[in-house]
């Protein structure tokens, strides 16, 4: 059982000596952002300090201070998450890792780059190329931090080709609640020595010790790529395309698929159609955007030709190769923004980030429509189709927020159960936070959620980080 204490007068003080007065804000003075992440219908709840500490230092002390006084603490980067996870449930301190936004050191000769976790992805991404390297992992949310994409392990559009954000991992600094400093993994491509703590950390969520330093793979850049929009009659023509790719070893990038309503709904909130709607009279119904890379154009094109024979078999209406600099632009902010598309529409949203093998998507997507429909649900999907990673969106117009939920979770119940029949997970890259909690329970049993409590006990024996999260009781 928790004993959380309230923070005193006393205690602020000391955790403004720690961090600075500018980094330290209490009471009213606490920006309301800090309450919620992007998905405040999952709770908002205030905490009673936030800190931005600048250095492994600080954070060890924080910690220190907050584990001796029982004060809960909840780490959060960008506050990008989807799923609850950086929201403080009891209050407490929010530690907010963005101040540490420092690129480090890049390590040439062995492919990696040390930085700090507050880094944001477009940065990371954009100064790695500069220096002719990739950094592969690509989450939609590039204003993501690397800290937060590492502690619910993101995964993003190349998953298929280059795996996720766990994948890239080399090192970790890490403060323990009781505000002990490790130092996990080390900068070498192999390791076997031991349980991986390294990968108990990754995906944690905030739950197990905060990220203060990571030691991250990058890789040569490939100078060019190709991406083909490829437009479908429907969504089980399109997705049976997907092992067919795989199959032919043609090694994609990416490949995603979206409906034909949020393809138009993203043209209208853009003002650009960037996909097709309309081949010599047939209206798409889904599409596939398949992206290869490599250094060498021809032999992208060749792996394109080969893809097109592929796709017309299949009964794609045409194939686009998109491969002018704006139009490729245009085509991936298009597919960047269709969260932000379908939460700028009026009305309610719940969402789902479930996993099922490749194969298994078109069975799935139905399913859940059929649900959806007989709720009289609208459901929006889309995601990163090459890796069976679906995103899928419960959307109603109404301002019900309780009634909403409880229909939302009585379709997501019958879709995780399913997702559970066809050898899926519950989440393929948002995590479990505080809003799939019960999902992960009935999916995994009680055996598994009472190891990860044990783990989490382990590391946390006050239960003061992150509480209320993914095994951890409210
Ligand atoms: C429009 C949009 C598109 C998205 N697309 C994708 C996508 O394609 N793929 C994907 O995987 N996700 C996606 N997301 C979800 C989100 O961006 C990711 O979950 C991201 O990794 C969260 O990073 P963050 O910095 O915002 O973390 P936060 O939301 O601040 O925190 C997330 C979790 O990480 C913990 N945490 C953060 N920093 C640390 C640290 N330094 N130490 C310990 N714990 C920490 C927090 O406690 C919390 O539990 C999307 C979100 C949006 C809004």
């Amino acid at each position: 059982m928790s004993n959380y204490q309230p923070l005193t007068q006393e205690l602020a003080q000391e955790l403004e000596k720690i961090v600075g007065s500018s980094d330290f804000q209490i009471g009213e003075g606490i920006n309301p952002d800090f309450w919620h992440d992007e998905m405040p219908i999952y709770g908002s709840h205030s905490p009673e300090a936030v800190v931005f500490p600048a250095n492994t230092e600080e954070v060890s002390q924080i910690m220190k201070l907050c584990y001796d006084n029982d004060i809960p603490v909840t780490v959060r980067g960008a506050g990008t998450g989807l799923v609850g996870g950086c929201t403080p449930l009891h209050g407490g301190v929010v530690m907010c890792m963005m101040n540490m936004n420092q690129i480090l050191e890049y390590d040439m000769k062995n492919f990696n780059v040390r930085v700090q976790p507050g880094v944001l992805l477009s940065e990371l991404a954009a100064d790695a190329e500069a220096h002719d390297l990739l950094y592969a992992p690509d989450p939609g949310q590039k204003l993501s931090s690397i800290g937060g994409n590492v502690s619910t392990n993101a995964g993003g559009m190349r998953a298929v080709k280059y795996g996720t954000t766990r994948d890239h991992v080399l090192a970790i600094t890490a403060v323990m609640p009781n505000g002990e400093v490790l130092e996990i993994g080390r900068p070498v491509t192999k390791i076997s020595s031991g349980y991986s703590l390294l990968h108990l950390i990754i995906g944690s969520e905030g739950t197990l010790a905060v990220i203060t330093e990571l030691t991250m793979k990058v890789l040569p850049l490939p100078h060019a790529d190709l991406s083909l929009i490829l437009p479908y009659e429907d969504l089980e023509t399109a997705i049976e395309t997907v092992p067919l790719i795989r199959m032919a070893g043609l090694d994609p990038r990416s490949i995603e698929f979206m409906e034909r309503d949020i393809v138009d709904s993203t043209a209208e909130y853009t003002n650009k159609k960037v996909f097709p709607t309309e081949v010599e009279g047939r209206e798409a119904g889904a599409y596939l955007l398949v992206t290869f890379d490599g250094s060498d154009e021809e032999e992208l094109m060749a792996r394109a030709e080969a893809l097109s024979e592929i796709a017309y078999e299949s009964g794609a209406f045409e194939v686009f190769v998109v491969d002018h600099p704006s139009q490729k632009a245009d085509v991936w902010d298009a597919r960047s923004s269709f969260l932000t598309v379908i939460e700028s529409e009026p009305g309610l949203l719940d969402e789902m980030d479930v996993v099922v093998p490749p194969d298994k998507t078109a069975i799935f997507l139905r399913y859940v429509h059929d649900v959806g429909d007989s709720h009289g649900m609208r459901i929006r999907s889309f995601g990163h189709i090459g890796d069976g990673n679906l995103h899928i969106y419960c959307v109603k117009e109404s301002d019900d927020q309780q009634a909403f939920l409880a229909e939302s979770a009585e379709i997501m119940k019958a879709a995780y159960a399913k997702c559970e029949e066809l050898g899926g997970a519950i989440s393929g890259e948002h995590g479990i936070g505080y809003a799939k909690k019960q999902y992960l329970a009935d999916a995994v049993g009680s055996t598994q959620m009472n190891l990860m409590a044990g783990i989490k006990q382990i590391f946390d024996p006050k239960g003061i980080l992150n509480p209320g999260k993914v095994c951890t009781e409210l």
